[in-house]
């Protein structure tokens, strides 16, 4: 291995190997250094029949398919959503068919190892990398592997995006504090787990399950990381008592028995801002990453390795992002909005924008009014439903800014630091924060 490229990607995931794919295809020299080792477990399971295009696409769809297809077909959900019964969806209704439940440690692997025959240098194992600009270029420098000159850097490191975190030039941020607890079980005896997705929601957030490859089924509860931390001391203590909450995951258990310990993932919906600088840019979820309740982020993962190759040397569209990413709340928002069950409960207070009457709100029907020398001041605490409207960051930047009475645009500014959204929704935001009592004018 040389330690001079073209491109150092940072994460093996499927953003970071769609990227580096897409690079050596341009004849470039790329390394893709991956803090993991190789058979670490991965998390997103479920695979969109629409990464088929994008695999097609790279040329890695011949290597892949054969892999999928020895994988258990996704082929139907089957969710108790706002109401207690399951409800099934079959995936046929899909113009591309069935999807995959796959291991996805094996999947990115055996993508990896494509990547790696392709030409790119694939290191696993070298522990948390750390970029530094050095010329005009970058170097790499991690635990366990020799140090990386590149010309360019691309951050693939996934949620939160730790692998740049110390070039200080961009900030994540976080609309939420959502994490996931799952655990995998394997069947006591012959059990059949039945076919694709159990989705049931709960008073605390959700629980979904899913058969894997092996004949093992993955239980995974999604909630707030306070609300788990709520839940006892331990990670065992909290997986097995939210589970009593999910009469669905619960059956559909019977007969299994945990292979190991839970895991705690975050699942953080988030943007990078801004997400790409001078020789560097971040792709997939390091760029933004969105809620599990999708089931889409490797096909995300794919489609923004795709735009960050044909993109490659114009200028970031950072403007055209918070758009985008404004639009994916109100979309998440609608899927919450249809669970009336829990309204009160933190959980589903935090991810409905709803007036106190309960009826929806949307940022985009009202006039602002807020005028720019309004002089605001924080009041009282904020409810859970505020963070419907502003993320939990930028409520904690109002409140330590706004102690005595400041000027409405020192307030914009201060949620404008903290939040991945556009203007308009930061001041409807505000305006819905003075109509709750949370800021007053004075
Ligand atoms: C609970 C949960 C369930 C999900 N279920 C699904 C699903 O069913 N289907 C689906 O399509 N998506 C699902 N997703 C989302 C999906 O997993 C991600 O969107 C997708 O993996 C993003 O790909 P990526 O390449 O951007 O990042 P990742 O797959 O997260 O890859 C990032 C890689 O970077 C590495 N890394 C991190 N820091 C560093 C560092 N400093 N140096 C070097 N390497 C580093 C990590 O080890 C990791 O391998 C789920 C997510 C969660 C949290």
């Amino acid at each position: 291995m040389t330690s001079s490229y073209d491109v150092a990607v940072l994460g093996a995931g499927p953003a970071g190997l769609a990227t580096a794919a897409a690079f050596v295809a341009q004849g470039r020299r790329v390394v893709v250094l991956e803090r993991g080792d190789r058979d670490v477990f991965r998390v997103g399971e479920t695979l969109s029949p629409e990464i088929g295009p994008y695999l097609q696409q790279l040329g890695a769809w011949e290597t892949l398919s054969g892999h999928l297809d020895a994988c258990s077909p996704f082929t139907v959900s089957r969710s108790a959503w706002g109401t207690s019964e399951l409800e099934e969806r079959p995936s046929i209704l899909h113009p591309l068919g069935s999807g995959w439940h796959v291991d996805r440690a094996r999947f990115d692997l055996a993508f990896a190892d494509w990547v790696a025959e392709r030409g790119a240098a694939v290191c696993f194992g070298v522990g948390n990398c750390v970029a530094e600009r050095a010329g005009t270029g970058f170097q790499v420098r991690s635990r366990r592997g020799v140090p990386i000159a590149a010309s360019a850097l691309i951050d693939a490191s996934g949620r939160g995006a730790p692998a740049t975190d110390h070039l200080q030039s961009s900030t994540w941020r976080a609309h939420d504090r959502q994490v996931a607890i799952l655990r995998r079980f394997r069947p006591r005896g012959a059990v059949n787990p039945g076919p694709g997705i159990v989705l049931e929601s709960v008073t605390g957030g959700f629980w979904y399950s899913a058969p894997l490859a092996d004949e093992s089924v993955l239980a995974v509860y999604v909630t707030d990381s306070d609300l788990l931390t709520g839940l006892g001391r331990g990670k065992e203590t909290r997986f097995r008592s939210a589970l009593k909450d999910a009469h669905h995951t619960t059956v559909r258990l019977g007969g299994y028995e945990p292979v190991e310990p839970p895991l705690v993932f975050r699942s953080d919906s988030g943007c990078l801002v801004p997400s790409a600088g001078v020789g560097w840019t971040a792709v997939g979820d390091a760029a933004m990453a969105t809620d599990p309740l999708g089931g889409n982020g490797v096909l995300r993962a794919l489609e923004s390795a795709a735009a960050l190759v044909r993109g490659w040397g114009q200028p970031s569209e950072e403007d055209a992002r918070l758009r985008k990413f404004s639009d994916y709340l109100d979309l998440r928002a609608s899927y919450y909005l249809l669970e009336t069950r829990f309204v009160n409960a933190p959980f589903w207070a935090r991810r409905r924008p709803t007036a106190p009457d309960g009826a929806p709100l949307s940022w985009k029907e009202v006039e602002v009014q807020l005028r720019p020398t309004a002089s605001l001041r924080w009041a009282k605490d904020a409810p859970p439903s505020a963070e419907a409207w502003l993320p939990p960051g930028a409520l904690a930047a109002l409140k330590s800014g706004l102690k005595g009475p400041a000027p409405a645009h020192r307030a914009l500014a201060l949620v404008r630091d903290a939040a991945a959204l556009v203007d308009r929704r930061l001041l409807i935001g505000l305006e819905w924060l003075l109509a709750a009592g949370v800021l007053v004018e004075e």
